[in-house]
């Protein structure tokens, strides 16, 4: 075994790697599935953005997340145009721009309805912690429609978790002024 997996990663890449200086978009040479193209990293095979977004984050995909293109080029692998979203959501953006951004998980890897249940709850926690609704859209790689109809609790009513001012419900208030029991991370 001899140096860094990652760096022979990013040589290999450069290597395969051909910049397109109109959109910004690097083009990975060798499509195969789909239209997207693979590669492996550390010896794990694996779709060449999936493993672009994963050296240059230098962490892995969260389980059940997507990597999707916002440059709509399934062949780019330019981490600046990649972003993490969540199947129901890539669904839901595929159908808004009525094409195709990302390769669908299948199988055991693709619990839809659990993994957008995390996301929503993502969405309450970091709303209520302050963050925008901008930036967890974007973070999310979602729409601000869709997180704003989350935070209303337009869509996924079901899920527990604190909604701000209208989508309230008065039980949760009053919780709050009597002392709201705050759960534990355990
Ligand atoms: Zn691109």
């Amino acid at each position: 075994m001899s140096g860094c997996p990652q760096n022979d990663f990013g040589a290999r890449m450069a290597a395969r790697v051909y910049p397109d200086l109109n959109s910004g978009c690097w083009l990975f040479f060798g499509r195969d599935v789909n239209g997207y193209a693979r590669t492996d990293l550390n010896g794990k095979p694996m779709l060449a953005h999936r493993a672009s977004w994963e050296w240059h984050n230098n962490r892995p995909i969260p389980p059940g997340m997507f990597v999707c293109h916002k440059c709509d080029t399934p062949v780019c692998v330019n981490p600046d145009h990649l972003f993490l979203g969540t199947p129901r959501d890539n669904v839901a953006d595929m159908d808004r721009k009525g094409r195709r951004r990302c390769v669908a998980l299948r199988g055991a890897n693709s619990p839809v309805a659990r993994l957008n249940d995390r996301a929503v709850v993502e969405i309450l926690n970091d709303y209520a912690a302050g963050t925008s609704s901008t930036v967890i859209a974007e973070r999310l790689g979602v729409g601000k429609a869709t997180v704003a109809s989350v935070l209303r609790g337009e869509t996924w009513k079901h899920v527990e978790g604190e909604r701000p001012r209208a989508g309230a419900t008065s039980a949760s208030n009053r919780n709050r002024r009597t002392g709201y029991k705050r759960r534990s991370a355990k």
